[in-house]
């Protein structure tokens, strides 16, 4: 294919044919580009880690400056403040997957070292491990959704159509 043009066989009558140059912009369709232009949200984007810290405070990630959740684990539709979309961040299942990750790497091997250690009766281990597993867990599933909804935030995946 030539620069400007392509020389494409044209038929003329008794089967032979005579070149001619014909503009690429007639041949070639017109290609899909994606949309590579930045959109720049209406609400503050923070850093990764300051927004992290900011929904583990439970703050909104976006400005710190109003609350991120309406109920224990509820997500405030908007912020007030700042307007950010907190509700669009969709954590899914990503909050009990880190606190059951991080409970279970803090309980299991603490519950091995005090049974190599003092070899308790069955009914302390249970007494033991089963409160401060409970408590541990509704304890950290508030800051871990909170860090969660705040690396949705930096990240820019507060939209309809999820990432991207
Ligand atoms: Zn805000």
């Amino acid at each position: 294919m030539l620069h400007c043009g392509a020389r494409i066989g044209v038929p003329v009558s008794g089967g032979n044919t005579v070149s001619e140059v014909v503009p690429v912009a007639e041949i070639a369709p017109v290609r899909w580009q994606p949309d590579r232009s930045r959109k720049v949200p209406a609400w503050p984007v923070p850093r990764v880690w300051q927004a992290m810290l900011r929904g583990a405070a439970g703050k909104c990630p976006a400005c710190g400056e109003t609350r991120l959740f309406r109920a224990f684990l509820k997500v405030n539709a908007k912020c007030a403040k700042c307007d950010a979309p907190l509700g669009l961040a969709r954590a899914d299942d990503a909050p009990p997957y880190f606190t059951i990750l991080l409970v279970g790497h803090i309980i299991v091997p603490l519950m091995m070292v005090v049974e190599r250690v003092w070899t308790p009766d069955l009914w302390v281990h249970t007494a033991l491990w089963v409160p401060l597993s409970l408590i541990m867990t509704i304890g950290l599933l508030g800051p871990i959704k909170g860090m969660t909804v705040g690396v949705m935030t930096a990240m820019g995946m507060l939209t309809e159509a999820g990432p991207g």
